[in-house]
């Protein structure tokens, strides 16, 4: 995914110049035979997005989705992928084995990776270095744990993530980097940000990349939110000057609910 030549120019904060992005995340849900049948259900509904749409699915039900998807807008992603390119990691999959059938995204750092399978800044900042290297455009997941909210440490925590995971991350390489904002408290447990929280951190991540890397850059990254966004609440979070589309879990499941997410996001 490659920013039109108009952002870089952009001098002024211009949400009108960047374009939103939904992507669902199906964590471990659906068969291939689902897949096929979900992607189906959706691929109508959305036709006319001109918001980016975006389906993640775990690793067996590719190539159903590629398939499914194929001559529709809707593009495919994995969850994961490992950082080194091959070799003794079983039950891994590389970034180059996923570009290798044509999968364009991937998402990476997401909290359930960090929370039940031991991933650290450190592993997420390999697989991003990974993914970039295979051509894919990275969907990378950030946020804090309540109790890091209430000890009002939620940028520090933040700001570490994304140093440690964009350390060596060239501007050309960031215009295939998606950062998800997705605060832990919120994934999965119907508590939501408000609109003002999500703007309020979205705003301060686009910040980040400006001291990173440099103003045209922060204007034109793209900066979803992600945490029980649902058809109910979509149009709120997804009005808010700073909040670029959205990394969908529970909703993206349900083809009617995904569709009205990507209709607010349009
Ligand atoms: C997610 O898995 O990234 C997510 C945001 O999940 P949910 O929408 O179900 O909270």
């Amino acid at each position: 995914m490659s920013r039109p030549a108009i952002m870089k120019g952009c001098v002024l904060m211009n949400k009108q110049l960047r374009k939103p992005v939904i992507a669902g995340n199906w964590k471990m849900n659906k068969t291939p035979v689902e897949t096929t049948a979900l992607i189906n259900e959706i691929k109508p509904l959305v036709k006319d997005a001109s918001c980016g749409v975006v389906v993640c699915v775990p690793y067996i039900d590719l190539f159903a989705a590629l398939e499914a998807a194929k001559g529709s807008n809707i593009k495919v992603g994995a969850e994961n992928c490992h950082w080194a390119k091959s070799g003794a990691f079983t039950g891994e999959v590389s970034a180059d084995m996923l570009a290798s059938i044509g999968v364009p995204y991937v998402i990476i750092g997401h909290s359930e990776r960090r929370q039940y399978f031991g991933e650290t800044d450190v592993t997420a900042r390999d697989r991003v270095r990974a993914a970039l290297d295979a051509g894919l455009t990275v969907i990378l997941c950030v946020g804090e744990l309540l109790e890091e909210r209430e000890q009002n440490i939620t940028m520090e925590i933040i700001g570490k993530q994304i140093k440690i995971a964009l350390a060596g991350v060239t501007a050309a390489e960031l215009e295939r980097v998606i950062i998800a904002y997705e605060p832990v408290w919120a994934i999965g447990t119907g508590l939501t940000a408000t609109a003002e929280q999500a703007n309020e951190v979205n705003k301060a991540i686009r910040g980040l990349i400006e001291q990173l890397y440099s103003k045209a850059d922060a204007d034109s990254i793209v900066i979803q939110y992600g945490g029980s966004m649902n058809a109910q609440n979509a149009a709120e979070l997804l009005g808010q000057p700073d909040v670029d589309g959205g990394l969908i879990g529970g909703a993206s499941l349900k083809a009617a609910d995904f569709a009205k997410i990507v209709e607010a996001a349009c």
